[in-house]
């Protein structure tokens, strides 16, 4: 079965008797004619770096070469004041890690894109300490996250060229929101319910990176981003409808990023790029050299 809507990757679960992270194992393997052993080593691969990215950001000394980045993540996983408690400070710095490391060069899954690459390790790091979930039922977290990833990138768009921040870390939050409403049991339509929630939070997010680097505000939006991926997976566990299903979201998400300023879309000519303060750490970063 072709899976072009998230309807129709729920459909086929519920013909075929699997849930969402059997299913998605399927669709690997047969679009990719891989076995089962390979989807699954790839899927190891991915968490490892996933982790190895958190680790270092948290743990190495990471200042971006622009400045604009410095080892923020370590500041806020030592922060005294829990504004939520450790397990929301943990998975904010987490997210930092990610992005600080990425904005110096080091290795981060993109999933699904390298701006957004703090959303999901955070998401499932904070899972395994905070649930206690074995790394096996991670992976199946991430193939259902790969549900929502498919989908998107068929219907709407990953690029921020295209579809703002909203395509980035917006997705990234629905793909996280999804892993955790399927980590903690909740049933394919909550997925797809937390999926409409963290996309509908992020509707209209405008792509605005300071100097056009990978950094500012792409770095603290990942960490909110997980914010939205836990509040939303919360709502949805909790047996709250967004009242506009998800797949309906995601056509949305494509009408706005298509309607969206090209100002606005990661030329960097707008948005907090184009603010006094952002034009001046552009024009100290890219100074010539004398
Ligand atoms: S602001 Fe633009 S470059 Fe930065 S994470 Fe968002 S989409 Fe990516």
């Amino acid at each position: 079965m072709e899976f072009n809507l998230l309807s129709n990757i729920v459909e086929f679960c519920n013909t075929e008797k699997k849930n969402m992270a059997q299913a998605m194992l399927e669709y690997e393997m047969r679009n990719k004619h891989l076995s089962k052993e390979q989807v699954l080593d790839g899927l190891k691969r991915v968490l490892l770096v996933m982790e190895d990215s958190v680790e270092q950001g948290l743990t190495q000394i990471v200042m971006s070469p622009s400045g604009m980045l410095n080892n923020w993540a370590k500041t806020v996983y030592n922060a005294k004041t829990d504004t939520l408690g450790p397990a929301l400070k943990k998975a904010t710095a987490r997210a930092i890690a990610v992005g600080e490391v990425n904005a110096c060069m080091g290795k981060i899954a993109a999933a699904p894109t390298a701006g957004s690459a703090g959303i999901m390790p955070a998401v499932l790091v904070t899972m395994m300490e905070e649930h206690n979930i074995p790394r096996e039922k991670i992976l199946d977290g991430l193939l259902v996250s790969s549900a929502i990833g498919l989908i998107f990138a068929k219907n709407s768009s990953f690029a921020g060229s295209e579809a703002g921040c909203m395509g980035e870390t917006g997705s990234a939050a629905a793909m996280g929101a999804a892993a955790i409403v399927y980590l903690l049991g909740g049933n394919n339509d909550q997925i797809l319910e937390a999926v409409g929630f963290a996309l509908k939070a992020s509707m209209g997010l405008v792509c605005d990176p300071v100097g056009g680097l990978v950094e500012e505000p792409c770095t603290t939006r990942n960490a909110v981003g997980v914010a939205n991926a836990f509040v939303s997976a919360q709502m949805a566990l909790a047996g709250i409808k967004s009242l506009i299903p998800a797949d309906e979201v995601i056509f949305a998400t494509k009408e706005v990023g298509d309607l969206m300023s090209p100002r606005l879309k990661e030329s960097a000519q707008g948005g907090l790029a184009n603010t006094k303060t952002g034009r001046e750490i552009q024009k100290r970063v890219f100074k010539p050299a004398s």
